[in-house]
């Protein structure tokens, strides 16, 4: 597939019944009536489009059958190069629209930790071999389709929180329940936030 931008609800809805036809996710925010946000939508909050490509289609196919396993919003997926977060120097697998940041029905971290284990699972099946990395943060689980990793999973831990938003540390493994005990130590010990 050539790579193209898709900019309106509209163009997403026609690409979405012609090719996918199973997402289930909101191309724009969602907002309530009182104007809060309820879910990000897929393009990017700032640039307001949406980029299309393999590994987009790909990453949407996944996180759709995933979906169907265990619910939960979208948070952030696709992040253009105006965006905040985007950082020339070492892109994120967002900007490649192969990540998405899902926040999980149930918002404890048990829970959080279970829907990791799920994604894992499911990343696990030799049929499906959906997700490369899998990140656990106090505000969300990351989810990306890049496979080029030597340390596939790793904890977000908020480092400190500044005007912009919230500045992370980064815990990297190898071995995702090297991972998951590490962070059920620091749950315990009180140094997970
Ligand atoms: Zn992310």
């Amino acid at each position: 597939m050539k790579e193209f931008f898709i900019s309106t609800e509209k163009e997403f809805d026609d690409f979405n019944s012609k090719n996918l036809n199973i997402i289930d996710f909101p191309f724009n925010d969602i907002l309530n009536s009182k104007g809060e946000l309820v879910e990000k939508g897929l393009a990017c909050s700032v640039s307001k489009n949406l980029k299309m490509n393999d590994d987009c289609f790909k990453t949407l196919l996944a996180l759709s059958e995933f979906k169907k396993i265990i619910p939960f919003t979208c948070s952030s997926f696709y992040r253009s190069e105006k965006h905040p977060l985007h950082d020339e120097k070492h892109p994120s697998q967002h900007f490649f629209t192969r990540a998405m940041d899902c926040r999980p029905a149930i918002k404890t971290m048990p829970f959080y930790i279970q829907f990791a284990k799920y994604a894992y699972e499911f990343y696990e099946k030799q049929d499906v071999k959906a997700f490369g990395g899998i990140g656990v943060y106090s505000t969300h689980v990351h989810l990306d389709t890049y496979k080029e990793r030597t340390t596939p999973y790793w904890l977000g831990v908020i480092n400190e929180i500044v005007k912009g938003g919230l500045v992370y540390r980064y815990i990297y493994f190898k071995n995702f329940n090297k991972m998951i005990e590490s962070l059920e130590i620091m749950i315990k010990e009180g140094d997970w936030q």
